[in-house]
């Protein structure tokens, strides 16, 4: 038996599960707490090369989208228009740094040791460093998850490429092909197209966005996708590339795409790879992630596991939330997490924004809904903002009027889908989502008419 410990917490992984697990510890008076990352900043792969540097490039990449395709209706024109790129990625550059600066700066204020090596367990209690040993009576596990590697398309950094390098390219693309519809992939195909690339996205499954998006969400999402310039192939198995061409069959047909760089998006593995697992008595599950309780323990009780090492969906919120509820049952509080209530965001232009359950799915499983859907074309702020594009859809139970799920495709989804989210936190129905003033005129109001129209009691709309 142990009686001395170095630390009160060791968080392994300084992404947004691990520090705001710290942090979360340190506030709930936990002393001594340590946060080990082998990278030199924090924030893991969300604010080093994920979910920022992302969102930095698609704000970029849409001034230029505007410029070009909207200025002129405001009655801006300019000449000769043209791209720094050098210039957007020093601006993405700097966002990171100056929020790795905060959370470094967050951490010292709070005590929270931030030791930069890659950690190792020599056993249950205990992690090396490079030559450091430390020991803690609880530790946490929140190391991520890495690019999924497809073994025909080996990355290669160069023509195969993953996120990571396609969030600092230093040239435009002339072809890029992009394997995989999901967030990712989507997100940085904007990018690039916006920017001047020609952009294929291959897609293994029949449709685009991910599964939880309804037909009609989906419909509407690959239009607009498409008239921005992405060509869009579904129901394409990728096999491989030779000579400038990626492979793929549809049908047992052959297909190739000609490209000089092929973005590899088909999803991100756990990453617990020199973890030496085994030397604290963790086993993974089947999947590869680490199989964990319903407080989020592994099968050593001290040893507790959170983010996109677990099992739910690789978001940056979802490692977020697990981060806090485990800094909350360590220190003898209620932690709590719905897990039933995680939005998920594709932020492309229209965003696609998903939440609960959609309708097709509730009707797949013989659930009896109600639905109200409304255009941002009548929705006057809309037009003003350049989005009228798009839609607004509640998803209510059809005797309660609990809301259920909403889906909205449209500029700044993610932003309103969280008011949907807070009135299902709460178990709101529709009729107190439409009973709630929502300020005029904002795009928001659209939030307020699809709950109306749920009871076909829009004002707006028939
Ligand atoms: P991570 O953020 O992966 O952090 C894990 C950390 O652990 C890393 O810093 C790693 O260096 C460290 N580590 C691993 N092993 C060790 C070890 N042995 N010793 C020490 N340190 C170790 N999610 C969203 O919600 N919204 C988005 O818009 C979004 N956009 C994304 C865009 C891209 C391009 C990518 C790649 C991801 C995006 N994600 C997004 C997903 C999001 O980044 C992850 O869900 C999130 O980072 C998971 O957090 P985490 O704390 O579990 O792990």
């Amino acid at each position: 038996k142990r009686t001395c410990m170095d630390y009160d917490l060791i968080v392994i992984g300084g992404g947004p599960g691990g520090y705001v697990c710290a942090f979360r510890a340190a506030q709930l008076g936990l002393k001594k707490i340590a946060l080990i990352d082998k990278r030199p900043t924090l924030g893991g792969t969300c604010l080093n090369v994920g979910c920022i540097p992302s969102k930095a490039l698609l704000a970029s990449s849409e001034h230029v989208a505007f410029a070009q395709k909207h200025a002129a209706e405001h009655g801006l024109t300019f000449s000769g228009l043209t791209v720094d790129l050098p210039a957007m990625l020093k601006k993405k550059e700097s966002i990171v740094a100056k929020m790795t600066g905060g959370l470094a700066a967050l951490a010292k204020a709070r005590k929270v040791e931030v030791v930069t090596g890659a950690a190792q367990f020599l056993d249950a209690h205990t992690l090396a460093v490079g030559e450091r040993k430390l020991s803690a009576r609880n530790i946490v596990i929140a190391t991520g998850s890495a690019p999924v590697e497809l073994p025909f398309l080996k990355f290669d950094g160069q023509a195969i490429i993953s996120s990571t390098e396609a969030l600092a390219l230093t040239e435009v693309p002339k072809k890029l092909v992009v394997v995989g519809g999901g967030a990712i992939g989507l997100e940085l195909g904007s990018v690039w197209a916006r920017l001047g690339a020609e952009v294929t996205i291959v897609e293994f499954l029949p449709q685009i966005g991910g599964p939880a998006a309804d037909a009609d969400v989906v419909r509407g999402y690959t239009r607009s996708l498409q008239a921005q310039g992405l060509k869009i192939e579904v129901g394409a198995k990728v096999t491989g590339f030779k000579d400038g061409q990626l492979l793929a069959e549809r049908d047992g047909k052959p297909l190739a795409f000609a490209a000089d760089k092929v973005l590899v998006s088909v999803g991100r593995r756990p990453f617990t790879d020199g973890l030496a697992l085994d030397k604290a008595g963790i086993a993974l599950a089947a999947n590869g992630r680490i199989g964990v309780d319903a407080q989020l323990r592994t099968s050593a009780p001290h040893i507790r596991a959170i983010g996109d090492v677990v099992d739910g969906p690789m978001l940056a919120h979802k490692a977020e939330e697990d981060g806090a509820a485990v800094a909350e049952w360590i220190a003898g509080k209620a932690g709590h997490i719905n897990w039933d209530l995680m939005p998920a965001i594709i932020y492309t232009d229209p965003e696609l924004a998903t939440v609960g359950l959609g309708e097709d799915a509730a009707k797949k499983a013989g659930r009896k809904v109600k639905v109200g859907k409304f255009n941002f074309a009548a929705n006057a702020r809309a037009h003003a903002n350049d989005g009228a594009e798009g839609f607004v859809k509640i998803i209510a139970d059809a005797e309660t009027d609990t809301i259920l799920g909403a889906q909205i495709l449209g500029k700044n989804a993610g932003e309103l889908i969280s008011e949907v989210v807070t009135h299902m936190e709460y178990s709101g129905s529709a009729e107190d989502l439409a009973r709630t003033i929502h300020a005029h005129p904002t795009m928001s109001e659209a939030v307020k008419e699809a709950a109306a129209a749920v009871s076909k009691t829009a004002i707006h709309a028939l």
